[in-house]
């Protein structure tokens, strides 16, 4: 080894940059699965349909009933950092959408082979598009359609073997993880019918999920929960602070049927599913004063103004960091005290015994 010889510092090569942090986004079948479908939401689609083959492993295809795709838009498509949602920085604080940081599809490019089929309303035919590794159009053809979009992934982690071995390892779990990830968009988007459907070998397709578009939160309970699970809720609403409040559904004091700690605890901010762990603690903590022998199941939504929380936390927008945390909390911890001491049902270990 020659002791005086510099190490030079380069720049990595674009395309290996693209493919280091693609595997970032795209981390698992419910993150494939999670853009897919907010981008189908956020395309204002009414129907839904997610058809997995071999629990995704084989293929992942999205069919919606949203704008589609414009085809000046269609070389712009995939490439990294390319959107409609955002324009300047200072959108961050006032977006609406799932989506905003433009690179879903590339790393789903990178990650997988990718086709698209697209029609708007101001097109006669669809057109369907195929896509590189780095996200460039490299095919497209005329095809027959409705208005909307499909989007085809197949292959996924096949370029990354430790990952394509350990998602064929724990495949069942990546599932059912994923079909809570689904349940969770199924109870919030109302007006939105989902239908998530898997295939294995010759098997005929089994239906997962099925929601009827109904309108109300609690209609969106009843299918995707069960009517009996629905019946042993109540539902919540609660001023946290002069901008920020909560809704939704929580365990009646004497008959939470969570089977496990977390289990089927969903939060939202602003209709975003998102992790809450804090707001679960305390959930937990004070359904556990009422109730030291059951798990409570919540579907919590909270309104909070687009200024006073972030989601640009993570690629996956799963962790926020809202404004005045810990005052929303307090109220919330002082909402659901008094909620569960008037509720009188108080489950006391002598009558649980
Ligand atoms: P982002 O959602 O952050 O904008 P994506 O890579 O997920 O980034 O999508 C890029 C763009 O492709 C979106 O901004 C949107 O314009 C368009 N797009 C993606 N999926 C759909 C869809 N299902 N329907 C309509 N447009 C879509
Ligand atoms: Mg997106």
């Amino acid at each position: 080894v020659e002791s005086d010889k510099m190490i030079a510092i380069k720049a990595i090569d674009k395309g290996i940059v693209h493919r280091i942090c693609a595997g970032q986004v795209i981390t698992d079948l419910s993150s494939a699965v999670k853009e897919l479908v907010e981008n189908s939401l956020d395309a204002s689609s009414t129907t839904l349909e997610i058809n997995l083959k071999n629990y995704g492993q084989h293929s992942i295809q999205v069919i919606d009933n949203g704008t589609g795709i414009s085809p000046s838009n269609f070389k712009v498509l995939a490439l990294k950092h390319h959107t409609s949602k955002l324009g300047t920085f200072h959108d961050l604080q006032s977006l609406t959408t799932y989506g905003f940081r433009g690179e879903a599809l590339s790393s789903l490019c990178a990650m997988a082979d990718l086709t698209i089929e697209t029609k708007t309303k101001n097109e006669v035919v669809g057109t369907q598009l195929t896509f590189d590794h780095s996200g460039v159009l490299i095919a497209q053809s005329k095809i027959a359609r409705q208005v909307g979009t499909t989007v085809t992934v197949k292959n996924l982690f096949s370029n990354l073997p430790v990952r394509s071995k350990e998602f064929s390892r724990n495949i069942r779990r990546e599932y059912g993880k994923l079909v809570s990830l689904l349940n969770a968009y199924a109870l919030i988007a109302t007006n939105v019918r989902f239908v998530c459907t898997n295939t294995t070998g010759k098997n005929a397709r089994s239906v997962v999920l099925k929601t009827q578009g109904s309108a109300s939160l609690k209609d969106n309970i009843i299918t995707v929960l069960g009517i009996n699970t629905f019946r042993c809720l109540e539902p919540v609403t609660l001023s946290l602070s002069d901008s920020c409040k909560v809704d939704g559904f929580l365990s009646k004091s004497g008959q939470g049927n969570g089977r496990s700690l977390g289990d089927r605890q969903y939060f939202f901010v602003n209709g975003r599913p998102v992790d809450m762990p804090k707001v679960s603690k305390v959930v937990n903590e004070i359904y556990k004063g009422a109730n030291s022998k059951q798990y409570p199941i919540a579907i919590l939504n909270f309104t909070v103004p687009t200024r006073a929380y972030d989601v640009n936390v993570t690629p996956d927008k799963r962790k926020i960091f809202i404004s005045e945390e810990s005052a929303i909390l307090q109220a919330l911890r002082e909402g659901l005290q008094q909620i569960y001491s008037a509720s009188g049902v108080c489950y006391s270990v002598n009558k649980a015994e």
